[in-house]
């Protein structure tokens, strides 16, 4: 069985690991957080003293970051993954990143023999934990196949979107259009609650007419509308609106560098961004329909 080296244990990493553990993977795990550590370690991973000593002997390495200078840093910073693998080894990298530096490492790693794929995710803590996420992979159809088993431990779902960066692409045009569709749902509800309507009424049929769209179906933004949603429970839990900043940034900069036109993108942009200058940015995204919502009269 593989050797699983699995870097950056948070909300999402940790259950990953986990989960890569459970389907008998021997993993060595790092992560700077200590309480992560002995988290891993409890469920049955080695707990490495350091990146490097997670990768030594390792066949594989998984790495689950917050942004692209954690991960640029880790494979290609001093003391980096880059000069301690050997040719062949996959490196996994399934933080959410801008493409540019996903293509940077996988273009470094790759003069080098390392096989690089990118493999953000969609699916949140609750797919993590589940093992149900969906893996947006970027990569030669070679080193896709290589990653694939280890993905399906970890995921439901898994995309082959193009090459190296085309996953980091796909995963921001999917969260864009999922901002721009949580906006303009909680609009058009705000509108009909200010003209009489019943938002649960409302919701019903704009789901079996023209409007239909994944936040109506199982997501409503408006309190109430919906059992077990984020938005029935304060808007506590699901995605927060920080991380659907993080992802609207991330798809602004994509915008600019290939001169593609965003209107709807860029105005989601500066919503999200106001909503959290508001003090709502841990709360869930869908919290944006509170920022659109008239004084009751
Ligand atoms: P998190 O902040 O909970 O976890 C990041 C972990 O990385 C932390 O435990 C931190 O200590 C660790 N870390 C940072 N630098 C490190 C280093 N040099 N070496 C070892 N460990 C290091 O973040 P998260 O929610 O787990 O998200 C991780 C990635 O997944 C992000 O890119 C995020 O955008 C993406 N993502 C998150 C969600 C979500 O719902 N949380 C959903 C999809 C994608």
């Amino acid at each position: 069985m593989k050797t699983i080296a699995f870097i950056g244990l948070g909300n999402m990493g940790g259950p990953m690991a986990k989960n890569l553990v459970k389907n008998g993977y021997q993993v060595r795990a790092f992560d700077l957080v200590q309480s992560a550590l002995d988290d891993i370690s409890e469920a049955g991973a080695y707990a490495a003293s350091s990146a490097q000593d997670a990768a030594t002997g390792a066949d594989v390495v998984v790495s689950m970051l917050p942004a692209g200078k954690h991960v640029k840093s880790l494979y290609l910073g001093e003391d980096g993954l880059i000069n301690l693998l050997d040719a062949g080894k996959l490196v996994i990298d399934s933080s959410t990143i801008d493409a540019a530096s996903a293509i940077e490492v996988g273009k470094a790693l790759g003069e080098k023999g390392i096989h690089f794929v990118d493999a953000p995710v969609s699916g949140g803590v609750g797919g993590a934990v589940a093992g149900t996420l969906t893996f947006i992979v970027g990569g030669s159809q070679a080193y896709f196949e290589q990653a694939k088993p280890v993905l399906e431990a970890m995921g439901k779902h898994i995309f082959h979107a193009g090459d190296t960066g085309a996953g980091q692409v796909a995963k921001i045009c999917n969260n864009m259009l999922l901002s721009i569709l949580m906006v303009g749902t909680s609009e058009a509800l705000n509108m009909g609650i200010n003209n009489g309507l019943d938002p649960k009424v409302l919701s019903e049929i704009m789901k079996q007419s023209s409007g239909r769209n994944w936040t109506l179906e199982l997501y409503n933004p408006c309190p109430d509308v919906m059992e077990n949603v984020p938005s029935s429970n304060d808007y506590q839990g699901g995605f927060m609106v920080d991380l659907m900043r993080k992802d609207l940034g991330l798809a602004q900069q994509t915008a600019v560098d290939s001169g593609s036109v965003t209107p709807m993108g860029t105005l989601a942009n500066s919503l999200y961004t106001l909503l959290s200058n508001q003090g709502a940015g841990k709360k869930d995204f869908s919290s944006i329909f509170k920022l659109l919502q008239s004084e009751q009269k």
